[in-house]
Parts: structure tokens; sequence; C-alpha cells
């Protein structure tokens, strides 16, 4: 019974002991500090006392997690661990993606967007894996944000070991600007993926303004190994336009500092802007061709120091051995701000890239934009075999368009204002049927100057109908148009009208007489000889029928004097009255021959008169 007892309080001991234990319990409080969740969600949570609690920070989009604030195992960790050895408070504290925020800022449907890019690159040392993590997205607009900034920074060993295999990427865009990364670090591994793009003739993606990836690697080739790559040479505010009425020239005044402006650089520059804005003939016909324009760019080199003057456009050049967006900004800063530079170029920018800059700089929009898949469009593409837009894009031998004349010099508030003024010469004449016509044609401008290459069309009613003749003008400003009448019975009238652009119309009257129409009647050869019997010459008069046909250019006669068999007199002429200087023998029978020639051999009809001198007394 004693032993009993005891056994009992024993029993009831252990059992108040083991009761009262589970009982301890710690409360976590979890806060957030910026916008994201957590796991466990914010608020206040139990725990029993040393139990060891996972917590986990999510951020929303946009934001990126910084740190723990409290006891926590691992505070830089998303994933970490609390120890519940008391009650704790613990907050996740998320910040604004800045990379994210930036990125969020780059539109592909604005061109002149994607200058913020820059502002990625300071951030890639204290942010590499952020940026790795980005190169394995599959948003091709996040993998291009890293790539690019890559290839502006210098990097470390592991960095660089973790790049290499996008050397191999399959976006030759990532490919290539991965590669600048390799070379910018002083790694050639860049070197072959290069040279392997020098002809792939397809844009890089979000390039601004776009860039073949077979320009970009000769650029940089260029740019790091200028002995084996030299740079091909490219094919051969202040917008101000003058001139008129018929020729304009638009100029550009820029001047360039930063550390990527040079003297030499720029001349090219301006040498391989005009040519492209020029085109061949180094003026581009506009207003119908009636007009022309002439780009006149005028690129100088800031001196150190020196304020811009009033009338120039500044543009920073950054001297990069990678790729840079180049910008112009839209609108144009007011012409003279020495606050903002109106662009921001870069020392590899190819004559294509500065001619489609100054285009900006001359009012024109982006014609392009990039896809989602990060894929160049052209807004304007122009039919097959045309050239295309320069503000479309920058390669194929990109031109200026029509349509681009036409903006600049609205935008100036100008209207085309010549007219042409168009003479056909002689504007009436009468020939004899056989025979040829030709007639001239002058082109003169509003401005008494010739219009050159016009083309003009010449058409034919009458007697010689002739349609959709095609004639040019030369550097004079003429055009020679001649025809042939090969029938000899033609009599009749040719009216030539000839069109040429801007208005200029003329017409000309061209009479044919055919040459058996024409009738030489002779005079009497005693009339007009004073002292008979003849101590005075031969003179030889004659009329014709029609008389108008005197005025043909191409009538001529054969007049001929014959005393028996024997010929005394015989000439070509255009005269009727012909002193042949012949004494004629007294008592002799003689026979005058007249016959109408059309120039340079038609012989027509003749007509003879005979006669004999009175003997000698
Ligand atoms: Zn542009």
């Amino acid at each position: 019974m004693r032993r009993a007892f005891f056994v009992l309080i024993i029993l009831s001991v252990a059992i108040i002991f083991l009761t009262s234990c589970p009982s301890i319990k710690f409360s976590l409080t979890v806060q957030i500090g910026g916008s994201g969740t957590t796991d466990p969600t914010a608020g206040v949570h139990e725990f029993t006392r040393n139990q060891i609690v996972t917590v986990k920070a999510y951020p929303d989009n946009g934001w990126e997690f910084e740190s723990w604030e409290g006891e926590v195992a691992s505070s830089d960790s998303t994933t970490t661990t609390v120890t519940m050895d008391k009650s704790k408070t613990i907050k996740a504290v998320f910040v604004q993606d800045q990379v994210a925020s930036i990125i969020d800022k780059l539109d592909p449907y604005n061109p002149l967007s994607f200058r913020y890019g820059e502002e990625l690159i300071p951030l890639v040392n204290s942010k590499t894996q952020k940026f790795l993590a980005l190169l394995e997205s599959s948003d091709p607009l996040e993998r291009w944000a890293a790539a690019y900034a890559f290839q502006r920074n210098l990097l470390d060993e592991s960095t660089l070991d973790n790049l290499e295999e996008y050397l191999q990427d399959d976006n030759k865009t990532i490919r290539a600007l991965i590669a600048v990364a390799f070379l910018l670090n002083g790694d050639d591994s860049g070197k072959p993926v290069l040279e392997s793009l020098l002809t792939e003739d397809t844009p890089m993606m979000y390039s601004i303004p776009p860039v073949l990836l077979s320009d970009f690697a000769e650029g940089i080739l260029n740019a790091y190994y200028p002995v084996e790559y030299p740079l091909a040479s490219f094919f051969p505010q202040t917008t101000a336009v003058s001139g008129g009425p018929c020729d304009y020239t638009v100029t550009v005044t820029i001047v360039f500092h930063g550390e990527g402006a040079s003297e030499t650089q720029v001349e090219s520059w301006e040498t391989d802007a005009e040519a492209i804005w020029n085109g061949a003939s180094g003026s581009r016909e506009w207003g119908d061709g009636c007009c022309t324009v002439t780009f006149d760019f005028d690129f100088s080199v800031l001196a150190e120091g020196a304020e811009p003057p009033d009338d120039a456009h500044v543009v920073e050049v950054k001297k990069v051995n990678g790729s840079h967006t180049s910008w112009v900004a839209t609108p144009l800063p007011t012409p003279g701000s020495t606050e903002t530079t109106t662009g921001e170029w870069d020392s590899l920018d190819t004559g294509p890239v500065i001619a489609h800059e100054v285009g900006h700089m001359m009012g024109l929009d982006d014609e392009y934009h990039t896809d989602d898949e990060g894929n160049y469009v052209n807004d304007n593409p122009q039919p097959e075999g045309s050239p295309p837009s320069i503000m479309a894009q920058t390669w194929g031998g990109a031109q200026p368009l029509t349509e681009h004349l036409d903006a600049i010099m609205e935008a100036a508030d100008i209207e085309c204002d010549c007219d042409y003024t168009l003479t056909v010469e002689p504007s009436y004449d009468i020939n004899i049927a056989p025979g040829s016509h030709t007639v001239t044609v002058t082109v003169t401008r509003k401005d008494g100057t010739p219009a050159k290459n016009c083309d003009l069309e010449l058409n034919i009613t009458g007697l010689h109908p002739k349609s959709n003749i095609k004639l040019k003008t030369d550097d004079t400003g003429k055009a020679e148009y001649t025809y042939q009448c090969v029938m000899k019975g033609h009599t009749g009238i040719d009216s030539i009208d000839v069109t040429g652009k801007c208005g200029a119309i003329g017409n000309a009257i061209k009479e044919w007489i055919a040459l058996w129409d024409i009738f030489p009647f002779g005079v009497n050869p005693y009339d007009g000889q004073k002292d008979y019997p003849y101590s005075m010459p031969l003179l030889v008069v004659y009329g014709i029928e029609p008389a108008e046909a005197l005025e043909a250019e191409n009538l001529a006669f054969n007049v001929s004097v014959f005393m028996g068999p024997d010929t005394l007199f015989a000439t070509q002429t255009s005269q009727t009255e012909i002193d042949t200087g012949l004494l004629l023998e007294p008592g002799s029978d003689f026979l005058i021959e007249i016959v109408p020639v059309a120039l340079p051999g038609t012989e027509g009809t003749p007509t003879t008169i005979e006669f004999s001198t009175a003997p000698f007394d």
C-alpha cells in the first residue's frame, strides 16, 4: 500500500511537467518595405520556441528584393531563415528595379527611346548576376539590353567565362554584341565571330538608326584591327533654305564636340552625307522636276572651350568601340540654345547613318520600328528596283525620297515657283518637197537659265504626222529634231507641237511646196538691156509661181545660158536676177534654161527661153 502511493506521486509530478512545456510560443512579425510579397505573408505569426522558420521574399513586377531587416540568417538572400528563440520583427525591403525600369523605357515603336539604353551601362558591374539572368530571358528586348550593356563595360574574368557561351548564340545580334564585349576586354575570341558576320546582310536588332550586321562587324573590326580591316570608303535650328524661284539650297550647320569629334571625321561625314542627299547629279529635282534642291552641310569641330554659335546644331560625338545609339532630339532644340545639344552621335557612324540623322535635323521622322521579336521593320518600303528610304534604313544605297524634299520645303514654307518657257524655231518657214526640216527647241526657266535634261514630247500633225517623239534638252537647254519629206508631190502644212514639263509648250508651222508645183517664168531678156545690141552684160531675170516658194530655205535654181551647143554660163543660185557677165554676139541664137532645185540636188521641171540677138548693122 505504501509503495503504491509513492508511484502515484511520481506519476502526477511527471504529468504536471509534461503538460506545462508546449505552452511557450513566440510571435514573428513580417513587414514589407516597397512593393512585393512574402511567405509567410505580412502580419503576425506564432511559432513555438526555437522553431526555425523559412521566410521568402518575392518582388512585384518592376521591383527587386534588396535585403531583410531584422534577425535573419542571411539578410541579402530572398530565401532565408529565422530562429524563434524570442519574438521577432523582420522586414523584406524591395526597391524599384532600376534595370527593369530602364528597359521599360525602351519602346520598339519609338526608335528615339533607345537612347535610354545607355543608362544600363553603368549598372553592369554592380548587378552582373541580374544582367546575366537577362541574357537568359525569353524577351528579345531584355536579352538585347543585357548584351548591349555588357559590350560597353570592363568585365572580370568570371563574367567573361559566363559570357563565352553567347559567342555562339543563335541570335546574331547577341553574338555580335558579346563579341564586342570580348574585344573591349582585350580578348580576341570576339574577332572570328565578327568576321563570320561580315557578309550578314540583315539588320541588327534594335540598332538606331538601323544598321546591317555586316556594316556593324566591319566598323568594329576596323576600330580594333585598323590595319587588317581598313574602313571601306562610303559611297560616294539652323536648317536654312535659300534661293529660288528655281534653285534652292538647304543648309544644315552642325558643330561637333566630344571625345569622338575630329576634323577628318566630320569632313568625311559632311562629304558622305551631302553625296547621299544630292545624289549622282549633285542636286535633287523637286516640284515635279521644275525646281532643284541642293543640300549644303556645314560640319565643323567646336574649338575647345568655345561657345557654340547661335546658328548651329550642337552634336556630341561619343568615342565608342562598340554599339551605340545615335540620336537627334525631336523636336529640335531652339536654335542657339547652349543648354540642349541637338543629339549624340558615335565615332563609328557611317555616312548613311549621318545622312539619316541630318534628315531628322531637316524635320523628318523615322520610318522604321522594331517588332516584338526584335526584328527591324521598314515602315516605308519602296517599290522593287527603287532605292530604299534613308529615313527607313541606312544600307542598300538608301536615298532621300521626293516626299522628303516635299516635307523639308513645306516646313520652310516654300513652293516651287519656276515656270518654263519653250520655243520652237524656226516658228514658220517654207520648204520645197522633197527636203528635210530641222527645228530647234529651246527651254528656259523662269530665272532665265537653260532647262537642262528636260524631257520633251514632239508631235507633228498635217502632212507628215508623227507622234510621241521623245527629246531631251542638252546643257544649253536645247534639243533638235530633223525629219524628211521624201515625196516630190507634197504640198501642205505641218504643225509641230512640243510639250515639256513645268507648263512648257510651243508650236511651229512648216509649209511644204511640191517641187513640180514650182514654175519659173522668164522675163524677156531684152528688158532692161539699154544699149542695143548688147554691149552690156546679159542680165537674166525671172519670177516663180507660187511666189511664196521663194522664201523656202532649200529652193535654188540651176541657171544656164547656151549658144547653140555651147554652154556660155551655168550657176546655181537662189536669186531671181543674175548678172551673167556675158556680152552676147549679134545675130546669134541663144537659150536660157532655169531648173528649180530642192536642195541638196533634186531637180524640178526646166523652163526655157529662146531668143536671138539682132544682126550687127
Ligand atoms: Zn532616326
